[in-house]
């Protein structure tokens, strides 16, 4: 008796896992960051079932914490700003930054969607006609929301998330039937039918397992740059990575890649795990290794970098690798931090360019950046400032890399006239750093006779 009804039970379940999928069926989303959310969208638009599920309990991911831009070439806030740009140029900017090793076809679909894209967002109510000059482009391609002088600030990454939940919301408003939303629950195997994958196994806030079934599954579950699991892709595909912190999520464990792996998917670029210069050290906990990105819209409005030195070491608007390669040779260990630092300094003009509610949350809530008066100038003061700054003035375009010192060897403070010089003297030598040929790149910083300017410490940090 127990062997029929063990027999009848596994026939069902057989039968259930194999059932055909019919054409009405849902398409399963796994990952609800920007590529997940735009898949359900497009599915639902086409006429088709969506069922979008995330690990978290909000969409987003770690695209939500995009705090730079989107790039795209030939779009209309391009075409406004009068950017000389062209798919071609889009695409040996991009091969030169991968260093040619990138797949070409995969760069051609980049630079002639881009424009489409970027597009798609704007048509979901995402503002994104500002555009700035980021890391490894020759022209501004990177578009953001035009910074609000005041109010709250819009961070890029989650305006976008926000705009897509609600659209995909409004879609399941208006036709339940279309869309479901599974949130805190994890996708830890694929179901088959024949030769095609039709659903997904799931666990859902404790031991309770669900086979959910559709007619295909998309996996957008993202990168593994927090993945720290004992069958960790990182130290599997880029060992070297493993000792920076990282800006990413703990959903980010590349969970998904494995999952297609164990169905026998092929791999490729795995070891391309990319480091961003700059994030930012919380002073509550210096030595997280989980950081908050110093973006590189800050470099690209005007942030320049400087060792303990106070020298200026390299272009803050080159490549990310390069950069940090220039971090690691040129600064020195923060030993609270226990990590090589760049110190990173904004003046007004950068700050009004990144603009004040998003700054002010860097500064004011986050507490990263310090807020370096006429007393810090003081503090940072060196003679080599003087020196070097005097002994360049006769030039002007072909100055040296001049210095601002900053660090251990700094004249005790003092307000008296002769400091209050010196400090002078000091936002001239700030005025002429991005003049320095070794390394501009873009419209000089202007640094002049200001007295305060904003000072943080920057380590590199894993990425992506
Ligand atoms: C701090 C930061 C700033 C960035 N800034 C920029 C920028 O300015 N411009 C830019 O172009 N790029 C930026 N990036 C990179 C960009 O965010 C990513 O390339 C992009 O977000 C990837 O999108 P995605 O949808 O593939 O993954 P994600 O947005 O990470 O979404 C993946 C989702 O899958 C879910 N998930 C994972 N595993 C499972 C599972 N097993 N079951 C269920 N759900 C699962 C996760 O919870 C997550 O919500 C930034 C990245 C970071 C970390």
């Amino acid at each position: 008796m127990h062997l029929v009804l063990l027999l009848a039970t596994l026939m069902s379940s057989s039968l259930a896992l194999s059932r055909m999928p019919k054409d009405d069926d849902p398409v399963i989303v796994v990952g609800g960051g920007l590529a997940g959310l735009s898949a359900a969208i497009e599915i639902v638009n086409q006429g088709g079932k969506v069922i979008l599920i995330d690990s978290q309990k909000d969409v987003g991911g770690n695209s939500a914490k995009a705090s730079s831009g989107i790039n795209g070439c030939g779009t209309a806030a391009q075409k406004i700003m009068k950017i000389d740009d062209s798919t071609d140029k889009f695409y040996a900017d991009t091969m030169s930054a991968g260093d040619r090793e990138n797949n070409p076809a995969l760069v051609d679909t980049l630079v002639h969607d881009s424009a489409e894209s970027v597009q798609f967002l704007i048509d979901h109510g995402v503002n994104l006609m500002d555009i700035n000059l980021c890391g490894g482009h020759s022209v501004p391609r990177t578009h953001w929301i035009p910074s609000p002088k005041e109010g709250k600030p819009s961070p890029v990454g989650v305006t976008i998330i926000r705009a897509l939940k609600q659209k995909l919301l409004d879609l399941q408003a208006a036709n339940p039937d279309a869309v479901t939303i599974k949130l805190e629950t994890e996708v830890y195997g694929l179901v088959t039918w024949n030769d095609y994958i039709t659903g997904v196994n799931t666990v859902h806030g404790g031991p309770k397992r669900e086979e959910i079934n559709g007619k295909a599954v998309i996996l957008a579950t993202g990168g593994y740059s927090n993945d720290h699991e004992k069958d960790s892709l990182l130290a599997e595909f880029a060992p070297k990575m493993i000792k920076f912190p990282t800006t990413n999520g703990p959903f980010a464990k590349g969970s998904g890649v494995k999952i297609a792996r164990a169905m026998g998917a092929q791999l490729v670029d795995m070891q391309y795990v990319q480091v961003h210069p700059t994030a930012f050290i919380d002073p509550a906990q210096p030595t997280d290794r989980t950081k908050f990105l110093a973006a590189e819209a800050l470099r690209g409005k005007g942030a320049l970098l400087l060792n303990d030195k106070g020298v200026r070491f390299g272009n803050e608007l080159g490549r990310r690798d390069y950069l940090t390669e220039r971090i690691l040779e040129d600064c020195a260990l923060d030993k609270e931090a226990n990590a090589k630092v760049a110190y990173m300094v904004m003046n007004e003009e950068a700050v009004q360019g990144f603009g004040p509610p998003a700054f002010n949350f860097y500064w004011k809530i986050k507490k990263f950046f310090t807020l370096a008066r006429c007393r810090i100038f003081d503090l940072i003061y060196h003679s080599h400032t003087l020196r070097t700054f005097r002994s360049s003035l006769s030039s002007t375009h072909s100055l040296p890399t001049p210095h601002a010192a900053i660090g251990s060897k700094c004249s005790r403070p003092d307000f008296g006239e002769k400091n209050r010089r010196r400090r002078r003297c000091l936002c001239i030598s700030l005025a002429i750093l991005p003049f320095s040929p070794k390394f501009h790149q873009r419209q000089p910083v202007n640094f002049a006779f200001v007295d305060y300017y904003w000072l943080t410490i920057a380590p590199p940090c894993r990425h992506f």
